[in-house]
């Protein structure tokens, strides 16, 4: 008989932490719930056994936007200082997303017009940034992660981000590599040096493709509805 075991990271409510009412600094009505992400060992698919806390940070129960630990000190600054920490934090995301947008659109050696249009639509939300992603989408689309800088960015938005902002990224940028309707397995040991570039796991990988399945789906909606 086969016994198929592994190991995976769920998401969970922190039970005996404060929820942060009204705080979400994106749409400043939701409240800020804590959570976390553990590792689990897998039986047959099954959780079983609880391992070691991955990451915990907060999430707007209204827009679902994540915050890093830290958000609960900032919360605590003058509005001026927390919009300054949010610019930050913007930037740091905006660079990510493009970088491994890019990245991934290339590592197939064929940049598609519609890749190429998926990643200027991105880049047209951030209109305040326009030259700095500009300049980063040139670059790695010439060069690729050449002196590991896609991961640079990457590593650089951990220091603010949280993990599951983190994983939206690289879900975001991934959506790419879905085109052709499965995951090669070079693609999938990519995505997972993308995630240990971002300080995580790769027990992670399988949230990142949940993630990545929905976000597909809501793409294809968002097409037939066009
Ligand atoms: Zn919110």
């Amino acid at each position: 008989m086969f016994i198929i075991f592994g190991t995976r990271g769920l998401k969970h409510t922190v039970k005996d932490s404060p929820v942060l009412t009204n705080s979400c600094p994106s749409c400043a009505k939701g409240n800020l719930v804590n959570k976390l992400y553990r590792r689990w060992f897998t039986l047959f698919f099954i959780p079983t056994i609880p391992l070691d806390e991955i990451d915990r940070f907060y999430e707007c129960d209204r827009c679902s936007s994540a915050y890093n630990e830290s958000i609960k000190t900032i919360l605590q600054q003058s509005q001026s200082e927390i919009n300054e920490t949010q610019k930050q934090a913007n930037l740091k995301f905006a660079k990510a997303l493009i970088a491994s947008m890019t990245h991934m659109a290339i590592i197939d050696n064929d940049f598609a017009p519609e890749e190429e249009r998926e990643i200027m639509d991105v880049m047209s939300k951030f209109p305040e940034l326009k030259s700095e992603l500009t300049e980063i989408y040139e670059n790695v689309k010439v060069y690729g992660n050449k002196n590991n800088q896609v991961f640079n960015y990457l590593n650089e938005a951990r220091s603010q981000l949280s993990s599951e902002t983190l994983i939206n990224i690289l879900a975001q940028a991934a959506v790419v590599l879905l085109a052709d309707g499965s995951i090669e397995k070079e693609e999938e040991n990519l995505m997972k040096e993308y995630l240990i570039a971002c300080g995580l796991p790769k027990e992670m990988y399988k949230t990142l493709i949940e993630k990545l399945k929905l976000k597909d789906m809501a793409k294809l909606k968002e097409e037939q509805l066009n």
